[in-house]
């Protein structure tokens, strides 16, 4: 007997599956909320980036953890401090998200520094008009989003020089415009993506 919430679940896979693509449910909290055009710049950016990967997103935010299908394993995010662009708030040093390790394995358990993210876009915003900032700004949160996935998906904790997978994750990695993975990191995804599906169908 499948609960309300297993049966929604398995509604929302269900297209993805047939077209032979993951469904990824992408469960995220705010201390305080960005524009609704940076959230979904975000979503856009991710879809994008993972799309090669055969990985799709289903985005929810603030579902209590009682509410889940046991076994299948979402993606949650925490986004920390204050999500907005705020031209008093000073870029300060340190990584802009972590993922959670235990027991040798990257859990999907996402922490992002919003105060930091948005310092960084903030400082190299230039004189672009406000909304396209805000863009931009959804567009990093989507890059600092998928390069933790890509900790948790490929189980890797050594980075590389490339765009999206560098430990430097500047201002114009984040932002500048047609930023992809690597061929390689496409591969690799994709075998990460299959190990889950495969957890899945076990389900
Ligand atoms: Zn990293």
């Amino acid at each position: 007997m499948l609960s309300k919430n297993a049966s929604i679940i398995l509604i929302l896979l269900a297209p993805s599956l047939l077209r032979g693509e993951t469904g990824l449910i992408m469960l995220t909290r705010f201390d305080r909320p960005p524009d609704t055009v940076a959230i979904e710049s975000m979503q856009e950016e991710a879809a994008g980036l993972f799309s090669d990967a055969g990985l799709t997103f289903s985005w929810r935010q603030d579902v209590p953890s009682n509410g889940l299908l046991a076994g299948v394993p979402p993606v949650w995010v925490q986004f920390h401090g204050n999500c907005r662009l705020d031209p008093a708030v000073v870029p300060t040093g340190g990584p802009m998200a972590t993922t959670s390790v235990s027991d040798g394995r990257i859990r999907p358990i996402v922490n992002v520094d919003c105060d930091r993210t948005a310092a960084v876009v903030w400082q190299i915003r230039s004189t672009l008009p406000a909304p396209l900032v805000t863009r931009a700004f959804g567009r990093a949160l989507g890059r600092v989003l998928a390069h933790e996935l890509y900790h948790y998906l490929t189980q890797s904790a050594i980075h590389t020089e490339s765009e999206l997978f560098s430990k430097a994750m500047d201002g114009r990695r984040l932002t500048a415009p047609n930023v992809r993975f690597e061929p390689g990191e496409i591969e690799a995804l994709r075998k990460g993506v299959a190990e889950l599906a495969a957890i899945r169908v076990r389900t």
